[in-house]
């Protein structure tokens, strides 16, 4: 701890940067260790000092020299082009350079997803924006392997570890990036309710002709689509850029002004006659892309929980800095209270995250189906939360753009939007509940190995069994029933593998219902100094 006499000189935190976002992340090393990846950490680590160094401010200029969209070029042609600030390609280069986008495809070794995991946790505390191309790409090769031509012709380009920005052919690129291309204007959820179509072409190929409402990463050189063909909604592979180097029919309309996330561009397109193959059976065209959306989920949750970690860190540090009335905020008695509960969300998310990406090395799907869809609802959800309040433990300086807790505020409702907003996450659960039962099974079995150690846990599995079961109105109260599993997931993760002052403390507060609605509502007798020290990054380290 920090004392008091150092800080009387200013009283103004000294900058959070040049420290190891990854070996400062106490609950993050040991889910790394117990996820199986121990073997890695050296990586992580290296990788976490990268981190916490010129990409912080990597991720600041990308902000705020947001891409901007070059539809022509100077002789009328469309080019479709969409042009980033140096950072943002240094950033990118950074993530795929250490394989964020792929590398556990590519090297299936034992915690390799769960390493891959603990990497982008750490690049998106730098700037959020680049995980969305690095996710997509991730995501895109599962679903792929649904047809192996397809996948032997794309996987070795999008999991090599180069970042290759510009338009070209993909066969002349050493690394590729993909993107998805699903939602139109009547419909995102709804996802029936597409009405691009694909027309079957002569050589088996379809030429697929319609709007996409929202695209992001356009600049990326292939996009899984749907689209109805004659069949049904079905899935197509399609790339920017033909082998003879023509464009493809891949147009785009505008750039959304986007509340945050505004390093990235998300777009409006258009496809006339666009070439594409097909992925999987016509009218198999959702089922064939929710193998690319289960991964997207997982990292819908690493995201929210790199933003979760990004905001405790700041908050802890600046409490450990900054004296108000005589004393150092950390030494306060209620703003320990606050601080001690935050990290207790961002503990959780942790656990949580790892373990879904553990469940991925493991090939336990029957476990991550459920699993990753009511993770990413809490986790998610709870994020705007938390940084808000987070924002204000740095007092007017943490609304102050200076203090990156803006950016984080913006960031913060997306992942609870994308792939799956939160209804649609709510009734994912209760579908999967009902027509894979053993995936509903698995979650009560892993909540189950802390049985008996806390009885706040066990009363609420035992509700989380009743209400599984009760069919009435349970469309209707989805939002309680999968936010009830999503907090036993957690509490049973932190019963088992976190210290007991912060096991207890989550269990007494969002299970036992000795909380309350703002943070800062924890019980007599929390160890909340224990707690936040855990938390709080050193910056000497
Ligand atoms: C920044 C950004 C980038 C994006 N990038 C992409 C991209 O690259 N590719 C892509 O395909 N899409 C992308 N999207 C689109 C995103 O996936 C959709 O916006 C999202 O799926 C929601 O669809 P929608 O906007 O049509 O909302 P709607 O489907 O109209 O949903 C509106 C609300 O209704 C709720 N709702 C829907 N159905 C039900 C129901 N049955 N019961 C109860 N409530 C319900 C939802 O939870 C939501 O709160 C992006 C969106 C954003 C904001």
């Amino acid at each position: 701890m920090v004392t008091s006499a150092y800080l009387r000189a200013a009283n103004q935190p000294p900058p959070l940067d040049g420290y190891n976002l990854f070996s400062q992340d106490r609950p993050l090393v040991e889910a790394l260790r117990r996820g199986g990846a121990a073997a890695r950490e050296d990586e992580c680590a290296a990788f976490g000092r990268l981190c916490g160094g010129e990409p912080l401010e990597l991720g600041r200029l990308a902000n705020e020299h947001p891409p901007t969209l070059k539809a022509f070029d100077r002789f009328g042609e469309r080019i479709d082009e969409v042009e980033f600030h140096p950072a943002w390609h240094d950033l990118l280069r950074i993530g795929a350079e250490h394989g964020l986008h792929a590398f556990p495809w590519a090297d299936p070794e034992p915690g390799a997803h769960v390493a891959r995991a603990a990497r982008f946790i750490t690049l998106s505390q730098t700037e959020a924006g680049v995980g969305c191309p690095l996710s997509m790409t991730y995501s895109v090769v599962p679903a792929l392997r649904a047809d192996p031509s397809l996948a032997s012709e794309w996987e070795p380009g999008l999991a090599a570890r180069v970042y290759e920005p510009g338009l070209r052919p993909p066969a002349e690129k050493a690394g590729l990036l993909a993107g998805m291309a699903l939602t139109e204007r009547q419909g995102g959820s709804d996802v029936r309710a597409n009405e691009t179509r694909a027309e079957p072409l002569a050589d088996g190929a379809y030429a697929l002709t319609g709007e996409k409402w929202f695209c992001s990463a356009p600049m990326c050189d292939v996009f899984l689509v749907l689209a109805y063909a004659p069949g049904g909604l079905t899935c197509f592979v399609m790339p920017r850029v033909l082998p003879d180097r023509a464009r493809n029919g891949f147009h785009i309309r505008r750039l959304k002004d986007k509340l945050g996330n505004r390093s990235n561009a998300s777009a409006e397109i258009e496809l006339r006659d666009a070439w594409a193959a097909r992925l999987g059976p016509e009218g198999r065209g959702v089922a064939t892309i929710i193998d690319m959306v289960v991964h997207t989920r997982l990292d819908c949750v690493l995201g929210s929980t790199a933003l979760m970690r990004r905001a405790v860190a700041e908050a802890t540090h600046h409490a450990a800095h900054r004296a108000a009335f005589g004393r150092l905020l950390a030494e306060q008695p209620l703003h320990q209270n606050v601080l001690a509960d935050l990290c207790l969300d961002s503990e959780a998310a942790t656990a949580t995250a790892l373990r879904l990406a553990r469940a991925v090395d493991d090939g336990d799907d029957v476990f991550r189906r459920l699993a990753t869809t009511i993770a990413k609802y809490l986790v998610c959800k709870a994020t705007p939360a938390l940084v808000a309040e987070a924002l204000e433990c740095i007092g007017g300086n943490g609304y102050v753009e200076e203090s990156v807790l803006p950016r984080l505020y913006r960031e913060s409702p997306l992942n609870s939007l994308w792939e799956g907003a939160g209804n649609v996450n709510a009734l994912d659960l209760l579908r999967a509940a009902a027509r894979e039962p053993e995936s509903a099974q698995a979650l009560l079995a892993e909540i189950a190995l802390a049985e008996g150690a806390d009885t706040r846990l066990d009363t609420a599995a035992d509700r989380l069994r009743t209400e599984l079961v009760d069919e009435d109105e349970l469309e209707y109260r989805a939002r309680g029933v999968v936010e009830l599993a999503a907090l036993c997931l957690q509490g049973s993760l932190l019963v088992r593998h976190a210290p007991p002052a912060v096991a207890d403390a989550f269990c007494a507060t969002r299970l036992g219902g000795d909380g309350g609605r703002a943070y800062g509502t924890l019980p007599r007798g929390v160890d909340c100094t224990a707690i936040v020290e855990r938390h709080r990054p050193q910056l000497d380290a």
